[in-house]
């Protein structure tokens, strides 16, 4: 018999308005929750003057004040210790402390209940079914066991649907390799970066060719990388294998995934999370596809710290077009494009990191690695840009760098000063790659 298609056949094929309705029921339940035993929420609520009941709409929940990651910082710390008074359930009923990587500042604690971490096994389980995984796949986990969230539930979602787990835990790059080689993995999953310099240590310290490995698929998140069609490539090419994305959060969840039809963005599993994207100029809520926003979302069925309208300052906007793969679950086009937070203005143009990446990696000759800074210089503004070319293509410096030039002119209406470094002389990331540092603002705002 052929494998089911869906993990969850009857969710993920729901009518739209189906959908709609079930979203609407379920946050009014999880608003109910936070308000009736949580007096961080029920106090954010009273004083905005909205109530349980005078949720009925759509637009009645647009009223619901969102939260944002500062809040949750400022009554970390506090009663019940450590996590403060947005915890629902008595510290008995947590099982397992989590904490945001801390790449935007000071982390945030998370508690879950032991029913949160199946349900965060659930959701990874719908991704990892998505992207074609199956019992008969052996998943290699590239990855430091540590104290955030990153790529524990995917172990143990992987368990769940029946694949076999290779915990990679703390051997190192090299270690990894040989592990995936002698057990011919099948599947892997890892930020962009590391995905990438993996490849590299196979290629230049190992002389190990990836692509001759077993890997067939890859899940990256982390990073936008896998929605990058540069990067994407890279990764597909330099591996051998299909390359899915994936977005999910520590306070958030496990929201969104790429699926085997590779439609050129994520959907947002929108049985488990309510989407609303939020035009960050005006504050009204943006249903049509083609506008871009930042994303305030609810996770429908999260009970100990619930996430009620939190805004990720994920940048995203909706697809136009339904998937071939026949989920009704939207589509974000691009996956998450940027943060709000990163995105700048410099010069007087607003700027994405994640366009310069995907110049940079589509520049035939230039390594993988990267370094943005922007600073000034008296009155000016300058951008500069530090990338790495291969050795083979070190006769070639300047026709790769015009053609960079050139590319991002075009792509991101901006100059740069490009330097050219040697092989191997970018830092390497392996977890989240901080390579934009804009150096105009104080200290106190990074
Ligand atoms: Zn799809």
């Amino acid at each position: 018999m052929a494998d089911p298609m869906y993990w969850n056949p009857v969710l993920e094929t729901l009518p739209r308005e189906k959908i709609r309705k079930l979203q609407l029921k379920k946050f009014r339940k999880i608003f109910q929750w936070a308000y009736d035993h949580s007096k961080f929420h029920r106090k954010l609520y009273d004083d905005a003057g909205i109530k349980p009941d005078d949720i009925r709409s759509f637009e009645d929940i647009r009223r619901v004040p969102t939260v944002e990651k500062s809040m949750m910082r400022d009554i970390q710390g506090k009663d019940p210790f450590p996590y403060g008074d947005a915890l629902c359930v008595s510290l008995e009923e947590v099982t397992i402390f989590r904490q945001t990587s801390g790449t935007t500042g000071q982390p945030v604690y998370q508690p879950d209940t032991w029913q949160d971490w199946e349900w965060w096994m659930e959701c990874w389980s719908y991704i990892l079914w998505a992207q074609g995984y199956r019992p008969r796949d052996r998943v290699f986990i590239p990855f430091g066991y540590n104290i955030f969230v990153a790529f524990w539930a995917g172990h143990y979602a992987a368990e769940k649907i029946g694949c076999e787990v290779i915990p990679g835990g703390v051997l190192d790059t090299k270690a990894r390799i040989l592990k995936i080689r002698e057990l011919q993995a099948t599947a892997m999953m890892g930020t962009p970066t590391y995905i990438l310099g993996m490849a590299e240590t196979a290629r230049t310290k190992m002389d190990i060719d990836p692509s001759q490995l077993t890997i067939n698929k890859i899940t990256c998140a982390g990073e936008c990388g896998a929605s990058i069609p540069s990067t994407k490539k890279r990764l597909e090419d330099a591996w051998n294998a299909k390359v899915y994305d994936h977005a999910g959060a520590t306070e958030i969840g496990a929201w969104s995934f790429e699926c085997t039809a590779q439609p050129g963005g994520m959907h947002v599993n929108e049985a488990l999370f309510l989407v609303e994207i939020e035009d960050i100029e005006t504050g009204e809520i943006i249903e049509e596809p083609g506008h871009r926003g930042k994303m305030i979302i609810t996770a429908l069925d999260r009970q100990a710290q619930p996430c009620v309208r939190f805004d990720s300052k994920d940048v995203i906007e909706w697809a136009a077009e339904p998937c071939a793969c026949g989920r009704s679950a939207r589509l974000i086009k691009g996956g998450v494009v940027g943060r709000a937070d990163d995105i700048t203005k410099v010069k007087g143009v607003l700027l994405a990191p994640s366009a310069i990446e995907e110049v940079v990696r589509s520049v035939d000759g230039l390594g993988d690695e990267y370094e943005v800074i922007v600073d000034k210089v008296g009155d000016a503004e300058r951008i500069q840009l530090k990338v790495e070319v291969l050795d083979e293509a070190q006769d070639q410096c300047r026709l790769i760098e015009s053609e960079l030039a050139d590319q991002l002119r075009l792509k991101t209406n901006l100059r740069y000063d490009i330097e050219i470094c040697g092989c191997d002389t970018l830092p390497r990331y392996e977890v989240k790659a901080k390579r934009f540092k804009d150096l105009r603002k104080p200290k106190s705002e990074k």
